[in-house]
């Protein structure tokens, strides 16, 4: 197992997609989960297009369905993904027993990948082959463990109960896809919940079955849409989207902080305008906002809306808001965090176990937990130390491989702890 989960995450590190593109990764996780007789499902069976946040126009799509093909995907399974990716896949014991879902998330960053003679992957020969995108967060890491995990249960059926879902979800990255999961009822009748990540500040050999501090979240795309005119001849004609999104920009980071926790708010692009002797006829934005609460999350958002319609009447321009993006905070349940932690005591491999740690940004597992939640069922956030060879979403990330086989021991082990005989 231990040179199957390395090569897994080999092949998917090598061949990268990001958010809502990952077809290539979504066909091989269908292809062997189909070979471990597993239920499934693909496309809209996965996925409520309607609730659907952040994905690339249908011209976009159809070049990346074209390349994961050239890359090794099964033109079938493609076809059956009606353009949509992620995995949702269903084992039945056919015995009475608790249904508990574990999630992996399967997509890469938008991360050039550093060509470094100290980069392993340049060493060991797995380097992205794909121009800007990159597993840079590790979730190549988590679809390798998924499919181990996957493996083991087929396996071991005759020793397990009830039944086990495990969904390979798309777009983590910018809190997109897990809504459209959520939305679909794949949740609905989960009684335990457990997702998690490598890496993340903790070093190999740490476990911690309990994340806290989830930040909620919304991501907004804005465009300011004015009018072009001649910068000489007849500035009044125009009106100006540059200047528009310009203040915007400025008095959007003026929203006070709040006296009942922290927020955040970030612009991070602002690009306007066509030409210097042009007044400036289109702007376009992209921020998000962040709470330590969902209530301080609206808060942050609601002020935003306020001087994005602000600005836009200020300067006469239209203004057209998209939510590309959103997650809420996450309570981890007690019951699930001691069972995970009796778990990990018993695996030797990990030596130190932290019984709660931050994350410090926001994730859209916050989005499952919560539906499990709100139907009874149980949810942790687990996190398994690795050390890293760089930050998260840096061009030299890399993890300790090592990682791949304690993540295994965890989830088998959770699987035979909430599903064995
Ligand atoms: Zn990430
Ligand atoms: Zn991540």
């Amino acid at each position: 197992m231990k040179e199957q989960l390395r090569n897994y995450r080999r092949d998917f590190h090598k061949y990268p997609e990001s958010g809502w593109t990952e077809f290539r990764t979504t066909s091989i996780i269908a292809e062997v989960l189909m070979g471990f007789n597993y239920i499934v499902l693909l496309g809209k069976d996965v996925i409520d297009e309607s609730f659907v946040m952040g994905r690339p126009g249908e011209p976009e799509i159809q070049k990346h369905i074209q390349r994961a093909i050239r890359q090794g995907a099964d033109e079938e399974i493609v076809n059956k993904m009606e353009g949509y990716t992620g995995v949702v896949a269903i084992m039945d014991t056919g015995r009475p027993g608790p249904t508990t879902a574990f999630r992996f998330d399967i997509d890469a960053n938008d991360v050039e990948e550093s060509t470094s003679d100290s980069h392993r992957p340049i060493t060991e020969g797995f380097r992205s082959l794909n121009p800007d995108v990159m597993h840079a967060c590790g979730h190549d890491g988590h679809t390798a463990i998924g499919l181990g995990t996957a493996e083991y249960i087929s396996k071991n059926i005759d020793q397990l109960k009830g039944k086990i879902i495990l969904i390979f979800q798309p777009a983590e990255e910018g809190v997109r896809g897990a809504r459209a999961i959520a939305e679909k009822g794949h949740l609905d009748k989960v009684d335990y919940f457990v997702a998690g990540h490598l890496g993340f500040n903790l070093d190999s050999g740490y476990f911690s079955p309990r994340a806290s501090g989830f930040l909620a979240t919304t991501k907004l795309d804005v465009t300011f849409k004015g009018n072009s005119a001649h910068a000489g001849a007849e500035p009044e004609a125009g009106k100006n989207a540059l200047l528009a999104a310009a203040a915007a920009a400025i008095n959007l980071h003026a929203i006070s902080s709040h006296s009942k926790g922290a927020t955040r708010l970030n612009v991070g692009q602002l690009i306007a305008g066509s030409g210097r002797n042009v007044i400036p006829e289109l702007a376009v934005l992209k921020l998000e906002t962040r709470g330590e609460s969902t209530e301080l999350n609206e808060y942050m958002l609601d002020k935003a809306y306020k001087v994005l319609n602000g600005a836009a009447a200020m300067y006469d321009v239209e203004i057209d808001v998209k939510k590309v993006g959103e997650a809420g905070t996450a309570e981890c349940d007690d019951e699930l965090v001691s069972i995970m932690t009796e778990i990990a005591i018993g695996i030797p491999e990990f030596n130190t176990i932290v019984q709660d740690h931050k994350l410090g940004g926001s994730e859209d597992a916050s989005v499952l937990m919560a539906k499990v939640q709100e139907h009874g069922g149980k949810a942790t956030y687990v996190f398994l130390g690795s050390k890293i060879a760089a930050g998260h979403h840096n061009s030299k990330f890399d993890f300790d491989e090592s990682v791949l086989e304690r993540g295994y021991k965890i989830f088998t082990q959770a699987v035979k702890k909430l599903n064995g005989v």
